[in-house]
């Protein structure tokens, strides 16, 4: 009878880990972070990952056996097991749906990873002694002069001296290609005859990253003194808060800090949002630190993330990994720092699949459980972030000046309802704007002008005033249910009758969706017919070529107007952009959603920003049908401070973060009445424990998606609370809902500060 038990985690969301006996063969062999094969539901083959050990009791005598050991060693560190109890507890979710998230797909299954191989040539061996090749090159010449060509080009390729062995010249089949003397035919008799042997040799797909001359950096006197304080605060609080003008110079000094901490033999993560990984950022940091660093985003295929996964699992000197959100799982050993650049980035936060988690929060515990230091990076800091480094919890350094004392561009205001009175928009452009684009035109400077139009489809406007209907609960707007012509609250739940007369301004209601970025591009055509236009929206996101193509080419001024969304305000540093023009920042506010004020102001300060980094100073116009709301102003003073004041205010009116927690429950089923029953059943519970706090069930935006019935229940939970016993709660609920053969189907899980 075995001795031990195992903990195994396995990808399933029922629970986070299950028992199996270890066989004594095993033992001695079997560690934490290894991989097993166990049986599970009648299935002989699953493949899980070893958590830990207990010892065996009497009641455990009919557990199966783990049958199968996969790794000698460890395919996971200490740390990351650790990471991923923390992520299922604080993320209310299963440990083995974090093993689905965590592990790369050629390691979740015994078999899906291929190892690389490629071609190589080398001579056989009678061609090896000198006197055969000899004889052989000079028949070839006479007889064969292309085989003769491709045998010289082979023997010219390595740089071997005399004394070399003719067999240690190896090649690939693949390079050898690549001479314009080499007639693929006349290789292939060659190979045909054996002279060259062909074999397969395991090669990394990882392709090597070229450093560059290093150049020193050398700092301005602002930026040494926020390089001083950022150490400073090191000394006494593991994280510390870079809120730094645009184009202060921030990455110069995370490039700085990355190559101590490198120095010190330790290994850094550096995250950013998906996006700015395809700009200059990462050609900046591949120029410092070359063939240290891994790049580690989302159209990394399956192979190459398990070749990383390795790679960083047996590094043993320094290393970068310069990654989006998912970089948090990678197999750290030994970190020692960890940035965070943007680190306000909506993007941080997944919504689906579990687990729901907010990687730069994430990253945050993950650099905590190595004992490493951490810094967030932004122009314009999220609510919570500025919170906790203003009590204290965080340091705070502010670099308030850019590089070179570049001046921060010029902000203006364009009135759209005065420019509407008298007449004077041309399609969605005010007079102001119009002017302002002339002349950057002329100037042969270019503009970006920016237009975020993400989730309006479902909010609407009067057609006459911009009004927007708001939930008097929840101080959003309401979102437009399509199907029953009606408006709901996206929070809430709360029905709204369409209004016929709009209250703001007596006109009959309109209803207005407002513009796209065609529309934008199609009047821009009309209005200058001469300038190079492009759009760079989520059509181009989805393609990382062509949106690599797309600032390329803006880089080389082959293009004069860009327009974009929100994925342009993410880090570019373009040096001949003059004019930012925002076409709508009403659309911005109006969103359905707590945050659109927080967002609005870091996508106007972020776009804003991206005018005048070198050079001449620039200028920004933003389009308003509001010019006097307290908002835009402080966007015109570049006032974060009077900002977060502001957004403080509303969020401690309305219950929101950072004062209060939120938790979304969600409940998902092919039935309607049994995920209504599954939500009131939470309901009921959660009412009198909560009075007040408990919003919902309701039927969110998209309340059926694929024949399956969605509803949502929101709880806000003030910080006097116990987060984790309320989320234990919640999950005590979950399995209770699970027992019951009724509502055994429906599924149900949470978000924890959902976005
Ligand atoms: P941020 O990250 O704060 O937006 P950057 O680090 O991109 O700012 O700096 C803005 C510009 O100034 C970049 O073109 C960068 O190369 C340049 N720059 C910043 N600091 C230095 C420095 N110490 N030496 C040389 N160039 C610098
Ligand atoms: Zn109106
Ligand atoms: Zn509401």
């Amino acid at each position: 009878m075995s001795q031990m038990i195992a903990e195994v985690i396995l990808p399933v969301s029922f629970c986070d880990s299950l028992s199996y006996a270890v066989p004594d063969e095993m033992m001695g062999q079997i560690a934490p972070g290894c991989r097993v094969s166990v049986p599970l539901r009648g299935k002989q083959k699953q493949v899980g990952v070893v958590f830990g050990f207990r010892a065996m009791q009497e009641e455990n005598y009919q557990l199966k056996e783990i049958s199968e050991l996969i790794d000698a060693k460890p395919i996971m560190t200490e740390q990351q097991l650790k990471f991923w109890k923390w992520l299922a507890s604080y993320y209310a979710c299963k440990t083995g749906e974090v093993m689905m998230a965590a592990l790369p797909t050629g390691l979740k299954s015994e078999d899906a990873y291929k190892p690389k191989f490629e071609s190589v040539l080398r001579l056989s061996e009678s061609y090896c002694r000198p006197e055969n090749l000899e004889s052989l090159m000079a028949s070839l010449q006479t007889k064969a002069k292309k085989q003769w060509q491709v045998l010289r080009v082979f023997l010219s390729q390595e740089d071997f001296h005399s004394q070399c062995d003719f067999s240690d010249i190896r090649l690939r089949k693949a390079d050898l290609l690549q001479n314009e003397e080499v007639s693929p035919a006349a290789l292939k008799a060659l190979i045909d005859k054996q002279i060259f042997i062909v074999e397969q040799e395991e090669v990394s797909r990882l392709k090597p990253l070229q450093a560059d001359a290093p150049s020193e950096i050398c700092f301005s006197p602002a930026q040494k003194k926020a390089y001083d304080e950022i150490y400073q605060s090191w000394k006494t609080k593991e994280i510390c808060l870079l809120h730094g003008v645009t184009s202060s110079g921030k990455t110069e000094i995370y490039t700085q800090l990355i190559k101590e901490a490198l120095a010190k033999n330790k290994q850094v993560l550096y995250l950013l949002p998906e996006i700015a990984l395809t700009t200059q950022i990462t050609q900046r940091l591949k120029k410092s630190f070359g063939s240290q660093m891994l790049i580690y985003h989302s159209k990394c295929s399956m192979n190459e993330r398990v070749e990383m996964w390795q790679r960083i699992l047996k590094a043993d000197g320094p290393l970068l990994v310069v990654g989006v959100r998912s970089a948090v799982f990678l197999p750290f050993s030994k970190l020692g720092l960890v940035v965070i650049d943007e680190e306000h980035e909506i993007s941080y936060k997944q919504t689906e699949p579990a687990p729901r988690y907010h990687a730069r929060n994430a990253a945050l515990m993950l650099a905590k459980i190595h004992g490493a230091k951490s810094l967030l990076g932004s122009a314009t800091p999220s609510l919570e972030s500025y919170t906790k480094a203003r009590e204290g919890r965080y340091g705070l350094v502010n670099l308030t000046q850019r590089y070179r004392d570049m001046q921060l561009p010029d902000i203006l205001v364009a009135d759209i309802n005065e420019a509407k009175k008298k007449k004077q928009l041309q399609a969605m452009f005010t007079p102001l704007l119009v002017e302002k684009m002339q002349e950057t035109l002329q100037a042969g400077e270019q503009i970006i002008l920016f237009h975020n139009r993400r989730g309006y489809a479902s909010i609407l406007s009067c057609k006459e005033c911009d009004w927007t209907p708001h939930c008097e609960r929840c101080d959003v707007p309401l979102t437009y249910h399509k199907q029953s012509r009606s408006l709901r609250c996206h929070y809430c739940g709360k029905p709204y009758a369409l209004p016929a007369i709009c209250p703001s301004c007596g006109k009959p209601m309109l209803l207005s969706f407002g513009f796209g970025t065609e529309q934008v591009e199609e009047s821009l055509h009309q209005l200058f017919p001469q300038a190079r236009v492009a759009r760079m929206d989520t059509d181009v996101l989805h393609e990382r070529a062509a949106l690599e193509q797309l600032i390329a080419s803006f880089e080389k001024r082959e293009i004069d107007i860009l327009i974009g969304t929100q994925m342009l305000t993410k880090g570019l540093d373009f040096d001949n952009v003059r004019l930012v023009g925002v076409l709508n920042a009403d659309m911005m506010l109006n969103q359905n959603d707590f945050r659109a004020h927080e967002r609005a102001f870091q996508l106007m300060l972020q776009v804003s920003g991206r005018a005048g980094r070198k050079g001449r100073r620039g200028l920004v116009v933003i389009q308003t049908r509001q010019p006097d709301q307290a908002l835009i102003q402080r966007v015109l003073h570049h006032d974060y401070k009077s900002f977060y004041v502001d957004a403080m205010k509303e969020r401690f009116t309305y219950s929101y973060p950072p004062y209060y927690y939120l938790i979304d429950v969600w409940f998902k089923h092919r039935e309607q009445a049994k995920v209504a029953q599954a939500a009131d059943y939470f309901a009921n519970i959660l009412n009198p424990l909560f009075p007040d706090m408990v919003f919902g069930p309701f039927e969110p935006a998209i309340s059926k998606l694929r024949d399956v019935y969605i509803r949502k229940l929101t709880l806000k939970i003030s910080p006097k609370q116990s987060l984790l016993k309320i989320k234990d709660y919640l999950c005590g609920l979950q399995s209770h809902l699970q027992k019951d053969p009724l509502t055994r189907q429906v599924q149900v899980y949470f978000d924890v500060d959902p976005f």
